[in-house]
Order: C-alpha cells, then sequence, then structure tokens
C-alpha cells in the first residue's frame, strides 16, 4: 500500500468501528438482493456538496452522479461515449428511479470558469467544452446592470440547475416515465456556508430555503 492516504486509511477504520456494525445487517441485505435506489441525484464533484451527507442517506439509498458542475447533457444516440447518459439509462430503465434530483450549489468552480471565461486548463481545454453545454446556440449569459458579480454567479448556478432539468426532458426514456407519472424531476441548491438547502418550485420558478417548505 504504497503511500495511500493515511486520512483514508484512518477513516475506514472509523468506518468499520463506527458505522459499518449499525448498517451490517443493511449491506448484507443489499449484497444480496441488489440496490434499488428510488432517487438519482446529479450533483458537482465539488468535494463540499456530497448527496449522501446533505440527505443524511445510508447504503443504497441514492444513486449518485457526479460531474463538474452537474450539466446534464442533452439527448445525442450518436458513436460518442456518454457518460452522464449511461448513469441516467441505468438509473431510469434498469433501477427505475422514482425521483431525479439535480443538485446545484454556491460557490461552483465549474460555473465561474464558465462566467469568467477561464482560459483552458490544459490543451484539451476539457471544463470549456463540457461548461459549454450549457448554452444554447446564440445563448449570451452576460451580468445585467446593477447586478452584483455574486448575484450573477448565484443566478447562473440556479439557471444551470434549470437548464439541466430542461435537458433531462430531451431524453426519450426520461420523458416517457415523466409523463406516465413514474418518475418526477426536481432542482435543488445547497448554500455551502450555511448548509442551507433550496427546493426548486418549478411552477413559480424559484428555489425555497427547505425551511420554509412543509416537512
Ligand atoms: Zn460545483
Amino acid at each position: 500500500m504504497d503511500a495511500f492516504p493515511k486520512a483514508l486509511i484512518d477513516g475506514y477504520r472509523t468506518f468499520r468501528t463506527q458505522r459499518l456494525p449499525t448498517e451490517q445487517t443493511r449491506y448484507r441485505e443489499l449484497s444480496v438482493r441488489g440496490q434499488s435506489p428510488e432517487v438519482m441525484v446529479i450533483g458537482c464533484c465539488d468535494s463540499r456538496v456530497s448527496p449522501e451527507v446533505i440527505f443524511d442517506a445510508g447504503p443504497g439509498e441514492l444513486f449518485v452522479m457526479r460531474n463538474i458542475a452537474n450539466p446534464v447533457p442533452i439527448y445525442q444516440p450518436d458513436s460518442a461515449a456518454h457518460g452522464v447518459s449511461a448513469a441516467l439509462e441505468f438509473a431510469v430503465s434498469v433501477l427505475k428511479v422514482k425521483h431525479i434530483v439535480v443538485l446545484g450549489h454556491a460557490q461552483c468552480g465549474g460555473i465561474r470558469a464558465f462566467i469568467d471565461k477561464t482560459a483552458p486548463l490544459s490543451p484539451g481545454d476539457f471544463i470549456g467544452k463540457w461548461m459549454a453545454m450549457f448554452i444554447k446556440p446564440g445563448e449570451v449569459v452576460e451580468q445585467r446592470a446593477h447586478e452584483t458579480m455574486q448575484d450573477f454567479v448565484t443566478r447562473i448556478e440556479k439557471a444551470a440547475v434549470f437548464r439541466s432539468l430542461e435537458n433531462l426532458m430531451t431524453f426519450p426514456f426520461v420523458r416517457n416515465r415523466v409523463e406516465r407519472g413514474e418518475l418526477r424531476l426536481h432542482g435543488a441548491y445547497f448554500g455551502v456556508a450555511e448548509g442551507s438547502l433550496f427546493v426548486l418550485d418549478r411552477e413559480a420558478k424559484e428555489f425555497r430555503s427547505v425551511k420554509e417548505v412543509a416537512a
């Protein structure tokens, strides 16, 4: 175990002694009958925004797909490999999840790079190309007059959740299940500093604090 991070070994030991004993039965059950999570979460890779932590989820509860800034591409059944689409295909067609939650967050580095039009980090400009999928052809993303930079960034972080929800509906297997009432799509936004969660009210097109949403 050449220089395997000590923090991870220590963390695993804590898991073995504290968490595993309380969840052992669940792990054994899941190993026998397989997973059947009802919720898929599409979130950002950001280390501060872990869906399992935020939603206090145990093993087998969340099917999580994380990428830079949580975009969902549009449905493109071409010859290229599509990671998000593969995860979606499995979650919807095999696991038959009942909910998909797109989880955006504050201080998203991917969104910031997109707004700042950051120079490519490598010749591949993978982040630049990845983030470009948030814009439709001809769409311009600009700071409004009298809008602070902070408000602009927050607006785009939230708009990105809307766009991902819109793009999810371009997948026929998602649309079909949504239209049959077997699958529901949700948006959420996590405020890192306060640990606050906001849930999208799609009719009002507004994010509401979970504190205001009736339990
Ligand atoms: Zn992010």
